[in-house]
């Protein structure tokens, strides 16, 4: 296979936001027991085992001509700007830690100011494409915002379920997008339930970033646009914050991904700490995390 070169990747990532989306043989397969399952957006996890399900595509593979993303048609992809955040470097702060090169991802610069829009973007325009009319979600925040921006500008109606002490800024922020924001008395997973009870009630479909595989594939944008950033020098640590996972699980997915098409040679280590408001996606080159911890600590 013909090496790719950075300016390739460029050209995957057009292919990726929308300017030449091919569509490949889509099946979804258990992360756990490998069963395999037709594409659905009815189906988001394992009838044997439950557990999560990873879209896989037969008889291809990534390449600079070739990136792997569901969408069938280029015009159904629903965009709203997402990605292409900035990589910048955090000389000051990498200094005061000892390390030579600290870099960090902008993700909150995304439309609706979180990294969801990535995923979003490819689960709304699957729902688009499929012609849904009307979706459920539940969220503590972010992701409910972020579907109910995307549902918009797909002209589908959104009901999103998230607990009453959700934050103001959030509320308002998935109201004025147009959705129909469903308070819950209680915990984050008692909004999830009740948003199961919902669209099973009411024949809807369930567009759960929490569950869908298509979510996760959009994800897989963050990986490919930093090894794009750093000229295919990858660094050799990422640490992702993390909640359910999504973007962990995504950014490793897309360095696969590029490593299978001979872009990148090496893997970095990838590791995960739980959200907090203070931190973004970090990118630490050739250093030990023990630093990051005592930063943490601190
Ligand atoms: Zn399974």
């Amino acid at each position: 296979m013909k090496a790719i070169t950075p300016l390739n990747i460029v050209q995957i990532i057009d292919i990726f936001i929308g300017k030449e989306i091919r569509m490949p043989s889509v099946t979804f397969v258990c992360y756990f027991c490998k069963a395999s399952y037709p594409a659905s957006l009815i189906t988001i996890r394992c009838e044997r085992c439950f557990s999560p399900l990873d879209v896989c595509y037969s008889g291809k593979s990534s390449s600079a001509k070739n990136v792997l993303t569901p969408i069938s048609d280029s015009d159904a992809l629903i965009s709203l700007g997402e990605g292409n955040t900035p990589l910048i470097s955090l000389d000051e702060l990498g200094n005061l830690l000892g390390l030579k090169h600290l870099l960090a991802k902008i993700e909150f610069m995304n439309p609706t100011g979180s990294f969801k829009d990535r995923g979003t973007s490819i689960l709304i325009s699957i729902i688009k494409e499929q012609g849904v009319q009307e979706i459920v979600e539940d969220s503590s925040g972010n992701a409910g915002a972020s579907i109910a921006a995307y549902a918009s500008k797909a002209g589908i109606k959104a009901n999103i379920f998230a607990p009453s002490n959700t934050p103001v800024g959030k509320t308002q922020q998935i109201r004025v997008y147009g959705a129909e924001l469903h308070l819950i008395n209680g915990t984050r997973e008692d909004a999830a339930e009740e948003a199961i009870v919902y669209y099973r009630k009411n024949d809807l479909i369930y567009a759960s970033h929490n569950l869908s595989p298509y979510f996760l594939e959009g994800t897989k944008s963050f990986g490919y646009e930093m090894v794009e950033q750093t000229s295919s020098a990858p660094p050799s640590h990422i640490v992702i914050p993390v909640g359910n996972g999504s973007l962990f699980i995504g950014l490793w997915k897309s360095l696969k991904e590029l490593q299978r098409a001979g872009v990148i040679s090496n893997l970095p280590k990838i590791q995960n700490h739980e959200c907090e408001n203070r931190y973004t996606a970090a990118i630490l080159p050739g250093k030990s995390m023990e630093r990051l911890s005592l930063w943490r600590d601190s």
